[in-house]
């Protein structure tokens, strides 16, 4: 590991302060992603600046009936908080999903949204890597690529986003608080992540030396009613192959609204709007739900070994909708799923 600063900012003007004269700085959150890229040589930052310290480690209610979460917050706190288990479970399944128990205790939210990739190219200096340097290549595109994305990939880069928890975030129409140089603004969580296009480097819309302070939830009562589905090679302690977040309103057996992401599929968390805007008004039947998952994966481009999750996430989908609505459907629709009576 190179040598760094260690600094602890006591608040949010000193972290982006002490930020601002060290180009090459970076933010330390819990820590579980940057210390590995670090030992690794894949992150070599000069500064860090401690910021799990920062005075955003709670969860508290919004006039609006939303919820703020701080950046600092701790994953294992979120995931049993009891308004967040009650008004979003979708999010502490999202939670749980994730990591180990001791990872979670550990990670922040705020460092949740930024983990990076983990395409085995860009965690190996041996290797080229576009997102690591611009310009060396991607070889994951010829190489092993099975468990990279089938949507709105590049070709300079085809990584998946990570984070379980920012699915379900994007999927609840998530707000990010940013304070910088200029101040705090504020980023929907669907304009904050980037496709990679001609620059796979970035992940985000943040400029160096923004500070995630919190994100905000508006509220969503059907929320109540959804659902994190994350499909691994093993049971845990592992990244998605590929995942869903959904969270329906259905009344008469109509879809009233619906809330859709996908994980493990694309550069960012994945906002399924396409398949949202084919249900709302829809029936709710496993038709219905299968004719929206193929309108989100008619744009799908899988490469030679990922294919096989174009029709996993459209099963997956299709059973996280059925499994939410199983009391609201049309008794017609109440057979089991074809592939369960083969
Ligand atoms: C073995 C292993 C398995 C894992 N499995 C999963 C999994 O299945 N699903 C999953 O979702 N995650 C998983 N994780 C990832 C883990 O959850 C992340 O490492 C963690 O979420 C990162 O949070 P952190 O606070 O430790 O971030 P850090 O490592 O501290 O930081 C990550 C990034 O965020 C930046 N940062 C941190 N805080 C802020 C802030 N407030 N403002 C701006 N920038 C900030 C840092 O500079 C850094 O770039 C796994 C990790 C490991 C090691
Ligand atoms: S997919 Fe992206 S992260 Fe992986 S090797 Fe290619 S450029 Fe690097």
């Amino acid at each position: 590991m190179n040598p760094f600063l260690f600094e602890r900012a006591d608040d949010a003007p000193a972290a982006v302060a002490a930020l601002a004269g060290a180009p090459n700085g970076a933010f330390l959150g819990g820590g579980t992603n940057l210390i590995d890229l670090m030992k690794l040589g894949v992150a070599t930052p000069d500064v860090l600046v401690d910021v799990s310290h920062l005075p955003y480690d709670r969860i508290e209610l919004l006039p609006n009936g939303g919820i703020r979460i701080g950046a600092a917050v701790r994953n294992s706190d979120l995931a049993a908080n009891l308004t967040i288990r009650a008004r979003y479970p979708v999010l502490a399944q999202a939670l749980l999903a994730g990591a180990s128990g001791q990872l979670r205790n550990l990670a922040t939210a705020g460092g949740s949204l930024l983990q990076r990739t983990r395409c085995v190219y860009f965690q190996d200096i041996s290797k080229p890597c576009n997102k690591r340097e611009l310009g060396t290549g991607c070889p994951a595109r010829a190489g092993y690529h099975r468990n990279l994305a089938i949507l709105g990939a590049s070709q300079a880069c085809i990584a998946t986003h990570p984070s379980d928890m920012a699915v379900a975030m994007i999927a609840l129409d998530a707000v990010v608080r940013v304070h910088g140089a200029s101040g705090e603004r504020t980023i929907p969580l669907a304009g904050f992540y980037r496709l990679p296009g001609d620059e796979p480097q970035r992940d985000t819309v943040l400029e160096h030396g923004d500070l995630i302070t919190a994100i905000d939830l508006p509220p969503l009562a059907f929320a109540t009613r959804s659902r994190y589905r994350k499909l691994r090679d093993r049971a845990s302690y592992a990244f998605a192959l590929v995942s869903v977040a959904a969270a329906i309103d259905v009344a008469g057996g109509e879809v009233r609204d619906v809330r859709i992401a996908f994980g493990g599929v694309a550069h960012t968390p994945w906002r399924a709007t396409r398949a949202e805007a084919a249900l709302r008004g829809a029936s709710a039947t496993e038709g219905e739900f299968r004719r929206a998952a193929d309108a989100e994966l008619a744009s799908a481009q899988p490469l030679r070994d990922n294919a096989f999750k174009v029709p996993l996430l459209r099963n997956v989908l299709t059973r996280t909708l059925l499994d939410l609505t199983v009391d609201h459907r049309p008794a017609v629709d109440h057979q089991p799923a074809e592939e369960e009576q083969r």
